[in-house]
């Protein structure tokens, strides 16, 4: 890749100083990075291994999920062990929020879930709880809205625009903390496509400059394409001032992570030098391999190198415009592969495929990408009629 202009960057927002243990994200300071620890929770070697090797790397923060009790009792055990400045990802069950709370530094809580449980309850109970919890524990929250799990409510109203039903849910669930008294919180809207998040952030910080933005393009995949996709995201994004912290989210194996840091410092001190890299020609008009950056839940370790084997298989397919999302798990694998032309997720002995929202049925992870081909030609086929 080559330099080819330099632009000129505007100063940050003047966005909130949130707290996190020792990091402060927003407020002027150094935008800082981050990564998600990909082991399960529940095997503590490995995730302290896990979170010592992105320290190593530099990220500021980790971040781990936690979905049941017996991630708590580990969570507390990792601890114990790292010091770390820790962030926790809750899934559907936000009442675990009590039980993380002493054990980290920020939670993370997704607006799309929170309806999953206790549906009667108003959302407002619900986020009341939360931020009472954080603030009795000294934590910090963030507000992490997914494009591919926006509140059902959201994406009623908004219809086709799902960047604005992002937007959306986001901007209600920092009025509701507001109107809490509850501020010391961030927010991130993420998508697996680059300028839907460009779009999002930037439909945001217009609204609310003040709260400081996590920016990260979900499932990016594998480099070179992942890394691509989210440099150009930041790019976009960072010189206009928005941004205060970053997570680059690749699909590597357990023991690359920290080229997620890596990669994140060398796209900062890039943006901050004013280079700024070009796409390479049709970047984004062919194949498109969307895949998740695995975390906890994976499945089946599995995962990482079937989504190596679908892009060496799918590279005959590179000149068309064909998605293939390939995820980790039960939890968002059947939401976060309904938009593409081809999505897998893994189950822990089978992967599921489907073609748009329909499923194929299951099939052993040595056997998948054999019925993967036949659906792709059937789809090139198709295109070509
Ligand atoms: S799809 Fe599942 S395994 Fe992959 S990052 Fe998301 S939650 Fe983790």
């Amino acid at each position: 890749m080559a330099d080819i202009h330099l632009i000129e960057t505007k100063p940050r927002n003047e966005t909130r100083a949130v707290r996190v243990g020792n990091v402060t994200i927003g407020g002027g300071a150094p935008i800082a990075v981050q990564s998600m620890a990909a082991t399960k929770t529940q095997n503590i070697e490995a995730t302290v291994r896990q979170v010592q090797l992105l320290e190593a790397a530099g990220a500021d923060l980790v971040r781990i999920a936690v979905d049941s009790r017996k991630d708590v009792e580990a969570l507390a055990e990792i601890r114990g062990r790292t010091s770390a400045v820790l962030s926790v990802d809750l899934q559907e069950n936000y009442r675990l929020a009590e039980f993380v709370a002493p054990h980290v530094n920020k939670i993370r809580y997704n607006p799309g879930h929170l309806y999953h449980h206790e549906r009667e309850k108003p959302v407002r109970d619900k986020v009341a709880f939360i931020a009472e919890i954080a603030q009795r524990n000294d934590c910090a929250l963030r507000v992490g809205v997914n494009c591919g799990s926006v509140d059902p409510v959201m994406t009623a109203k908004f219809g086709d625009d799902d960047v604005g039903a992002m937007v959306a849910s986001a901007l209600e669930h920092c009025a509701i903390l507001d109107d809490l008294g509850f501020t010391r919180y961030v927010v991130s809207m993420k998508d697996s496509d680059w300028k839907k998040v460009v779009e999002g952030n930037q439909r945001f910080a217009a609204q609310r400059p003040d709260v400081p933005l996590h920016l990260g393009v979900t499932e990016a995949g594998m480099p070179p394409e992942g890394i691509i996709k989210t440099r150009v995201a930041f790019e976009q994004l960072i010189p206009q001032g928005i941004g205060d912290t970053i997570r680059v989210s690749l699909t590597l194996p357990f023991e690359r992570k920290g080229e997620e840091i890596a990669v994140g410092r060398e796209i900062l001190a890039d943006i901050a030098a004013g280079r700024f890299r070009s796409v390479p020609p049709r970047f984004g008009e062919g194949l498109n391999i969307i895949s998740c950056p695995s975390c906890s839940r994976v499945e089946n370790e599995a995962f990482i190198e079937l989504a190596q084997h679908v892009k060496e298989m799918a590279a005959y397919a590179q000149d068309y415009a064909i998605t293939i999302a390939v995820m980790g798990c039960r939890v968002n694998g059947p939401g976060e592969t309904d938009d593409a032309d081809l999505g897998l997720w893994c189950g822990p002995a089978a992967v599921n495929l489907k073609r748009g929202e329909e499923s194929l049925g299951a099939y052993p992870y040595d056997e998948v990408l054999d019925r993967l081909r036949v659906e792709l030609d059937a789809i090139i086929e198709a295109r070509r009629r």
